[in-house]
């Protein structure tokens, strides 16, 4: 699996990367981890949901509601895919500021 092949709206409410007639379960699966937000691992596994309401009420990126957007929580990492702008962004679990890597 390849991160840069991802993109935010392939990424379903239920963590399932579907790309074409692949359907891929991020969760328990060893996700790619962008180098600035790597903390010794360049992948890590995702374990389980949160919602994104739980971090923020509008997107980092763009403002927009999140409305029922996830994030998925790993290891180090947090994932949100940010289905209104369609960008993948990445943040820590101590850091309240998204960071956009690749959308
Ligand atoms: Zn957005």
């Amino acid at each position: 699996m390849r991160g840069l092949q991802m993109k935010a709206r392939e990424i379903g409410p239920d963590a399932v990367w579907r790309k074409g007639e692949a359907e891929i379960p991020l969760l328990g699966s060893l996700i790619p981890v962008p180098v600035e937000v790597q903390q010794g691992k360049d992948r890590e596994e995702g374990l389980f949901l949160v919602e994104a309401r739980a971090h923020f009420e509008d997107c980092p990126r763009c403002d927009e509601p999140v409305d029922d957007g996830i994030i998925i929580v790993m290891e180090t990492a947090r994932m949100f895919p940010a289905h209104c702008c369609d960008t993948i962004l990445w943040f820590m679990e101590d850091d309240k500021n998204a960071m956009e890597t690749y959308g």
